[in-house]
């Protein structure tokens, strides 16, 4: 780039700067800014268009165009060539703009006269705050250097307003992170929650996007580069790292290494920008790019890249994910993304969490389930538009995060929990009476667990005891495997904190979704049907003959309740129970307490267990239903897939007669059964589950109030009734009648 050029820009930079020092408002430095680019620039117009709410475009300041039609002149998102630039976030140029497909013609501005047009987008990290415009009344195009140069510009634009240097006058200039914003995302983990956002990792601040020096810029960036460069080294050498992760980091040092990358962040700073302004402005033309590209490796690699000027930006600032910054009050955590053992550290503190990735069957959900907190996942942008402190309410019904609300929401709110505060208070009241229906029938109401932290849910929640104790998730929380004296002091610390209630252990459920972060990942073209739960167990006993001997000694004496996952055939059940017989034979051997007495069961998870032999049945000491997986084997439609997973309702009457089937095998040979999947804590599901004879129910400890309620004021025989008429209609699905039958009885 040539040297004059440069010279130039860095000049105008320094103007720019000072500009902003001033004590001005931020109409009057808008204006300056628009007259100072025009000068320099050498163009008649310079406007600057910011965005007035999601979709609209207001003239803020311009220079050159008609001063009334400042914060009169409104397009929408992709309305006019300015529209374009900021829907497409692309640079528009051309000599005869009135010849351009899409142009609008603003008579109010007097720009009929002006030729040649050039908008760039004002962007900070992939987001768009509104357009930058350069217009002359000669018809050219604008050289490659003016294009650059104005996107220096505007990128200097983006940081001011992102520091608030333009708060002050007209709505169109309020500081972006003052407005109210709605976003929505998916239903992690239902309940609503008011409070201040946290950030899990702040958002790096650049206060300082002009540098006079480039020299020692560059020199920074260098260096900066050459730490994250060895650190990324470093971890390639020393870290167990697996084939997937050894692939990542080589990407991650592919960018390290990357002479067009750094070619491009050094020109950016010979233009006038400092080293971490440098960073960020290549990092939101790679955003931007991201939102763009279809093709998933090219987005992949963005993403890498976005990572790394994110180290990057940390290295330069000196801001720390720990910024000292203190945690308010009610605190609701923001993040990308966050792992289980992440996420446990901040334990009961957190009032909700709001995630831009994670799903909702991801560990970091079950955590947020077991902590009882509102969750919402795939929430686009959170991370960006909240801010440290901000007031925030999260709705886990609906999946909406309400960011600095005003009045109305905040009222609506307050009433929505208000009324959730009642429910949970008649919730309270019934903690300690039974699950008995109108008709007489009492339904066993048990908890499902896994964690420290759902333990004071056993009192709370009222549940009779723990129908289902994942005990893989103590192993997906670590980065290394447990070990068997730390299991088993876990596991007496459960059935202590249980007393006298049942606890069923079911034994380590990995594989498919659930991959441990310490263990090789199979390379599987269908995890979901593959290498999974007790079929790990059974060809690869060593964790399993842990697991059951840390089991035998937490209960020491006591009794024990052992449940084998995904069994699907007669078979594995009888061999995960012989080696459960010599784990206790050799725990005899070593002189170790046996339990008192030892229950086995097996969940049927699996549409093929429900047709074993009936001596599997009279074999078999309970069985669980895993509705979560028995459904998504049932209908062929992948639990963790959202486009198919809504696609199969539970109450779809062939799913019901399946269930019915079971019910009426156990009941032949006297099989304890319950259901443990998460239909058994939709109210709904539950009801109908129990009228097709289930009698015992688990679920998570927050479901337990809701479902007792309603089968309280139920009659079984009636809600069955309902179920077989519908059948003999031809229904595909009872919901609509049970939906029907449940507002006739309010
Ligand atoms: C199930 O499949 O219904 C179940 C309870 O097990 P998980 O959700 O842990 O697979
Ligand atoms: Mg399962």
């Amino acid at each position: 780039m040539a040297e004059r050029f440069e010279t130039e820009s860095r000049k105008l930079l320094g103007r720019l700067r000072d500009a902003m020092a001033g004590d001005d408002t931020g109409q009057m430095r808008l204006d300056k800014i628009t007259h100072l680019i025009a000068t320099s620039i050498g163009s008649e117009v310079c406007s600057i268009y910011l965005f007035r709410d999601e979709d609209t475009l207001e003239l803020c300041a311009t220079e050159g165009l008609n001063t009334e039609a400042v914060h009169q002149t409104r397009m929408r998102l992709g309305e006019g060539l300015v529209g374009k630039v900021a829907r497409r976030r692309k640079v528009v140029n051309t000599a005869n703009a009135p010849q351009e497909p899409g142009f609008r013609f603003m008579p109010e501005t007097g720009e009929e006269i002006f030729s040649s047009f050039l908008g760039v987008p004002i962007l900070r990290l992939g987001e768009t705050l509104g357009v930058l415009v350069v217009q002359s009344k000669q018809s050219r195009e604008f050289s490659t250097d003016e294009i650059y140069a104005l996107e220096v510009v505007a990128m200097v634009l983006a940081e001011m307003a992102e520091l608030g240097a333009f708060i002050g006058e007209g709505s169109a200039m309020k500081a972006r992170h003052s407005q109210p914003t709605m976003l929505r995302g998916t239903v992690g983990q239902e309940g609503v929650a008011e409070g201040h956002i946290w950030l899990h990792e702040p958002r790096v601040v650049v206060t300082n996007p002009v540098a006079d020096d480039p020299k020692r810029e560059i020199e920074r960036l260098n260096e900066a580069v050459e730490e994250m460069r060895s650190a990324v080294d470093k971890m390639l050498v020393t870290a167990a790292v697996d084939k997937e992760q050894a692939e990542i980091l080589e990407a991650y040092r592919m960018f390290a290494n990357s002479k067009g990358w750094m070619r491009r962040m050094e020109e950016d700073i010979n233009s006038g920008l400092s080293a971490e302004a440098a960073v960020e402005k290549e990092q939101s033309l790679a955003r931007a790019r991201m939102g763009q590209a279809t093709d998933s490796y090219l987005r992949e690699r963005l993403s890498d890249l976005d990572d790394l000027s994110n180290r990057l930006l940390r290295i330069l600032t000196g801001q720390g994910a720990d910024t000292g910054a203190e945690m308010p009050e009610n605190p609701i955590l923001v993040a990308r993304n966050i792992g289980p053992a992440e996420l446990l550290d901040y334990g009961r503190k957190l009032k909700g969490v709001i995630l831009e990735q994670g799903s909702v069957g991801s560990h970091a959900a079950i955590v947020a389930r077991a902590l009882a907190i509102p969750l919402i996942v795939h929430v686009e942008r959170a991370t960006l538009e909240a801010l440290n402190g901000d007031h925030v309410m999260v709705d886990g019904e609906q999946g909406i995060m309400h960011l600095r609300p005003d009045e109305i929401v905040v009222n609506a709110f307050r009433d929505k929990m208000a009324m959730q505060a009642a429910a949970n208070e008649r919730y309270a009241s019934i903690r300690k009476k039974k699950a008995r229906t109108l008709c007489g029938t009492t339904v066993g109401m048990h908890m499902n667990a896994g964690l420290m932290a759902d333990l004071p849910s056993l009192q709370g929640s009222g549940a009779e005891g723990v129908g289902l104790f994942r005990t893989e998730l103590q192993f997906l929380i670590r980065n290394k495997m447990p070990k068997r004296s730390e299991l088993s002091a876990f596991y007496a610390r459960v059935l202590e904190a249980a007393d006298t209630k049942r606890v069923v252990f079911r034994t380590l459920d990995i594989g498919s979704d659930k991959v441990l972060p310490y263990m090789k990942p199979n390379d599987e073209p269908n995890p979901a049907l593959g290498w999974r739960a007790i079929r790990v167990g059974l060809d690869k006993p060593g964790v399993l003959r842990m697991q059951l001997q840390a089991l035998i000694r937490a209960a020491n004496g006591r009794q024990l309740t052992v449940m084998f996952p995904f069994v699907a055939q007669y078979e594995e059940y009888t061999q995960a129970k012989a080696e459960m017989e010599k784990a206790m034979e050799r725990e005899r051997r070593l002189g170790h307490a046996l339990p008192s007495k030892v229950d086995i069961g097996a969940m049927l998870e699996t549409p093929s267990l429900a047709f074993a032999p009936l001596k599997f049945f009279e074999e078999v000491g309970f069985l669980s239903i895993g509705g979560n997986d028995l459904k998504q084997f049932f209908f062929a439609a992948d639990r963790e897939n959202e486009r198919v997973r809504r696609r199969y309702d539970t109450l779809n009457v062939s799913f019901l007669s399946f269930i019915e089937r079971v019910v009426e095998r156990c009941a032949q040979t006297d099989t304890p059964l319950s259901f443990c999947g998460e239909d058994a804590g939709r109210p709904i599901e539950a009801l109908c589950l129990a009228s097709i004879g289930l009698r015992d129910l688990s679920m998570r400890p927050s479901s337990i109030g809701p479902v007792k309620s309603l089968l309280r004021r139920s009659n079984l025989t009636e809600v069955r009734k309902v179920i077989m008429d519908a059948r003999h209609r031809g229904d595909m699905n009872v919901r609509p009648a049970i939906l029907e039958y449940l507002h006739r009885q309010i």
